[in-house]
């Protein structure tokens, strides 16, 4: 995609700090990080999403991720990481090009897992019903 950032990154139009490729996967250095180490791994052929992609894009990436993730830790001395995906724009997708977050974590590093919003009564049963029902 012409417009794309990271089509960009990947074409070598935009510097990047490009930690590992493969034929499929580039992982790189996300420029704004949540601790040290934070890659983004990148599928090279433009999807938008984790819907839009096709499975065996989206092993690859993960296959990657199990490559990659021990090596960062180890290199920023961190034991634990999150694997983070924002889908679609209410999700926080900036990039609309599909990529994981490797967020390299330590504990007292400050950041909040998700505040949850309890179900009313009855709520959750329904639910997992509908869902159920649509699978
Ligand atoms: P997302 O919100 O999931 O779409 O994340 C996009 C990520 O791309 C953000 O964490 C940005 O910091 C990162 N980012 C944006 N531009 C660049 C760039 N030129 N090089 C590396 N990372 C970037
Ligand atoms: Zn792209």
């Amino acid at each position: 995609m012409t417009d794309c950032l990271f089509c960009k990154i990947i074409k070598k139009e935009i510097p990047s700090e490009t930690i590992y490729e493969n034929e499929n996967v580039i992982v790189f250095l996300d420029i704004n990080p949540v601790n040290p180490g934070h890659v983004l791994v990148v599928s090279k052929e433009h999807y938008v999403n984790i819907l839009d992609a096709p499975e065996e894009t989206l092993k690859g990436m993960i296959a990657v991720v199990k490559k990659i993730a021990p090596v960062i830790l180890e290199s920023v001395g961190m034991n634990d990481f999150c694997l983070g995906v924002n889908n679609g724009h209410d999700a926080g997708q900036v990039v609309d090009h599909i990529h994981f977050h490797i967020m390299p974590r330590c504990e007292g590093d400050g950041h909040k897992h998700w505040k949850p919003i309890p179900y009313k009564e009855g709520e959750m049963k329904e639910l997992a019903q509908k869902i159920i029902e649509k699978i």
